[in-house]
């Protein structure tokens, strides 16, 4: 099967919306293991979404629609899509009366104008709308299917997963199952450099990816069941892991956070943080994975000079002459953080997120961090050469993740050998 996307609204090419429903579509249908060869956007007007139907309809099988459902004059999808099947529209009365049963639960009587939307291309597969009212349908003519999804994506999603992904799987002839293997510390370059053999294979295909300071590699393999798929999937994997090694923090994490929290509560290990730069964005990341609380105990955010010293007992000598941005002034936040909340492990940041120059005349982008455990000290130092006027969220992104990079080095290179520490009396 080869498919086509059209995405019909106005307002996507005006870009008031993104269109989530591209990425959204295309995702479940790759992992149904059909080929989406274009995907177009077309405003509400008949003529041209006629036109773009006609052109997909001439290079694939299989058509998706999303948008244009909806009870206004504009709404026109389902007029032009039946007039290109030559299918007169015909009222389900199935439809109509689950309308009229949606607003009534509403408390409403149902407007005139929402009657259209029970009007349906004769012999189509109808697809109940279970979060709104616009039902959505599938029509086959001479070997060509035309599926119509409603555009709100919640409502899209819910028709998709219900009706239509059923509908399509009777006619997919495999799957397409994917792994991604997550690296830090390694650039998108060298990565590929690595497995440059690899990059020229066909089933499975290996991809580069690069994201805000991360590389990721994404294996894909297409066969006929879930058994084949993995059993092509493995040995490439395998492969990659041999060459990455350490830089690998995953196969198939969302996030490197989330590798860092499922390492500390394997090993029951417990984490403070005292961020400066990031203003407590590694706690939040950290926070963001379920069950992080069992690990997480405290992050403190000191931002100016005053509260690194009070807080965390940074030397004011320091903070003097070699300034908050050094090394020293962040292996002394760790320890400081390390002391207030008795945790094993404490990370901390200190940087310039940017966009101006220190008082220094450094640039943006430099960072020091540190990890300590009361007895071993880590310390990092980063530079992402971000300078521009739009760098500060992209730098603070980079040193959070570089301090969890740090603890995630930390529990692959001591983790083994960390006990927990013992716990400061002052905490
Ligand atoms: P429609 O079915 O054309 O009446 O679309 C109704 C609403 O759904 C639009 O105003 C958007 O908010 C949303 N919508 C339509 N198409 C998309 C899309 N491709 N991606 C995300 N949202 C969409
Ligand atoms: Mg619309």
């Amino acid at each position: 099967m080869t498919c086509e996307l059209v995405f019909v609204g106005t307002e996507l090419l005006l870009g008031d919306i993104l269109n989530t429903n591209a990425q959204y579509l295309s995702r479940q249908l790759a992992a149904l293991g059909i080929s989406v060869l274009h995907q177009s956007v077309v405003g509400d007007n008949p003529e041209r979404l006629r036109a773009v139907l006609e052109t997909a309809f001439s290079r694939a099988d299989t058509v998706l629609t999303t948008g244009g459902l909806g009870p206004t004059k504009d709404d026109l999808t389902k007029e032009v899509c039946a007039g290109l099947f030559q299918k007169k529209l015909i009222l389900h009365e199935e439809s109509l009366r689950r309308m009229r049963a949606y607003f009534a639960v509403k408390g409403i009587e149902m407007p005139q104008t929402n009657e259209k939307q029970a009007w349906m291309p004769e012999g189509a597969v109808i697809f109940e709308n279970a979060n709104g009212t616009a039902p959505g349908c599938a029509m086959e003519k001479d070997g060509k299917r035309l599926l119509m999804l409603p555009g709100p994506p919640r409502e899209m999603k819910a028709m998709f997963e219900r009706s239509a992904l059923p509908y399509l799987q009777q006619f997919s002839d495999g799957m397409i199952r994917s792994r991604e293997i997550r690296t830090f510390g390694i650039g998108e370059s060298s990565m590929a450099q690595a497995v440059s053999d690899l990059l020229d294979r066909e089933n499975p295909t290996v991809a580069p990816y690069a994201k805000s300071g991360e590389a990721m590699l994404r294996v894909t393999a297409k066969a006929k069941t879930e058994a084949e798929t993995e059993a092509l999937l493995d040995p490439v994997v395998q492969e990659i892991e041999q060459r990455l090694g350490g830089y690998i923090y995953g196969v198939d994490v969302p996030n490197i956070e989330t590798a860092v929290v499922r390492e500390l509560l394997r090993r029951n290990i417990s984490v403070a943080t005292a961020e400066s730069a990031t203003a407590g964005l590694v706690a939040k990341r950290l926070t963001d994975v379920p069950g992080a609380s069992a690990v997480f105990g405290c992050g403190i955010v000191s931002y100016q000079n005053h509260i690194k010293e009070k807080l965390l007992g940074v030397d004011p000598q320091v903070l003097e002459t070699d300034s908050a941005v050094c090394e020293t002034v962040a292996v002394q936040m760790a320890q400081g953080a390390k002391r207030q909340s008795g945790a094993d492990l404490a990370v901390s940041v200190t940087g310039l997120a940017g966009p101006g120059k220190d008082d220094r005349g450094r640039d943006p982008g430099l960072a020091y961090l540190a990890l300590t455990d009361g007895t071993r000290t880590l310390t990092r130092t980063v530079c992402t050469g971000q300078t521009g006027p739009d760098c500060r969220d992209f730098n603070r992104t980079v040193f959070s993740s570089q301090a969890l990079d740090l603890i995630r080095c930390y529990l692959r290179d001591f983790g083994d050998t960390a006990s927990p520490a013992v716990k400061d009396c002052d905490a």
